[in-house]
């Protein structure tokens, strides 16, 4: 039998309407809508294409998106002036700096610029720093995709071997770190699961993904994922997005996995609508932060 779909396309859709109907009540009080703020550096075609999805998402809930989207040439200092008069503006209440970056701006320096408060990406240290210990103010948007869309699909996760493949920030290690936590009143997405993180120096990965009652695939590598690495009935979830043939996505987890998995997400449809989906959850709770 097929793998049953990890439809993400649909639960991000049914995701919007709640966080849309919360915008609409926190308005009603009459509080300002949320507002998010994308800077965008540069003309990277793939950043340009993520960027118009995300503000069209933040317009069909209701929040308010300003774009600053400043030319490649653009010096450091230039963007970090511009981040410090964006974390002094009271309608600004979430700041997402769309990467990669010009080679003349350091990363670091960029992630450590943007307002605490305002870190809706959850990459800013001291965010990052509190989500590792248990008391976090935001969860990063791919993991936190990732995890409701295993969650809402009622697949439990406490007790689980759960594998991720992949630690980076973004993605691999922040999602071990949710998966692994005890959920808290104040940590409340703590899975309890078991988990192992697999990476570029892992011998055997293929025997590391055989165990895995969950397994997680954040590498960004066509096909690297084969049916051989899955035990049977394992959820599956696929975050890699890479270029594909004639244009399309493809992710990191090969087509014939579909016969072996219980339940499998597919590229695309799968945890980008998601991503998207807890940026706008992330920009709702950062409006609640700094306005109430
Ligand atoms: P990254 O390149 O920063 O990290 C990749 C990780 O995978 C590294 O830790 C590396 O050790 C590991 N890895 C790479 N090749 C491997 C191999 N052959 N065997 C074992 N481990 C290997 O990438 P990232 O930013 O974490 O993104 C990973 C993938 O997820 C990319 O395809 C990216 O486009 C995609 N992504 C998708 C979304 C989404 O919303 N769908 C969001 C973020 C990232």
């Amino acid at each position: 039998m097929p793998a049953r779909r990890l439809d993400g396309k649909a639960l991000a859709a049914e995701m919007r309407t709640e966080i849309a109907a919360a915008i609409a009540a926190r308005t009603a009080l009459g509080k300002r809508p949320p507002g998010l703020t994308v800077v965008l550096v540069g003309d990277n075609p793939a950043s340009h294409s993520y960027v118009r999805n995300k503000q069209k998402a933040c317009t069909e809930v209701g929040i308010r998106s300003t774009l600053h989207h400043l030319p490649t040439d653009t010096s450091e200092a230039e963007l970090l002036s511009l981040l410090a008069s964006l974390n002094a503006d009271p309608s600004v209440h979430g700041i997402l700096v769309q990467l990669p970056l010009p080679p003349q701006i350091r990363e670091d320096a960029v992630i450590e610029a943007v307002g605490t408060l305002k870190d809706v990406d959850c990459f800013h240290p001291e965010n990052v720093g509190r989500l590792a210990a248990g008391i976090p103010r935001y969860y990063p948007c791919t993991p936190y995709g990732v995890i409701h869309l295993i969650r809402r699909n009622g697949i439990e996760l406490a007790g689980k071997d759960v594998v991720v493949v992949g630690r980076s920030n973004i993605v691999g290690k922040p999602l071990a770190l949710m998966l692994m936590q005890k959920p808290t009143k104040q940590n409340p997405t703590g899975c309890d699961a078991t988990v192992t993180v697999a990476h570029t120096r892992t011998p055997d990965l293929a025997g590391v993904c055989r165990r895995a009652d969950v397994l997680i695939a954040a590498a960004g590598k066509t096909g690297l994922i084969t049916a051989d690495m899955v035990k049977p009935g394992a959820v599956v979830v696929d975050v890699g997005t890479n270029p594909g043939p004639n244009g399309k996505l493809v992710g990191d987890v090969e087509p014939g996995v579909e016969d072996v998995a219980g339940w499998l997400s597919p590229v695309p449809g799968g945890v980008g609508p998601m991503t998207i989906t807890l940026l706008l959850d992330n920009t709702v709770r950062a409006a609640e932060l700094i306005d109430g």
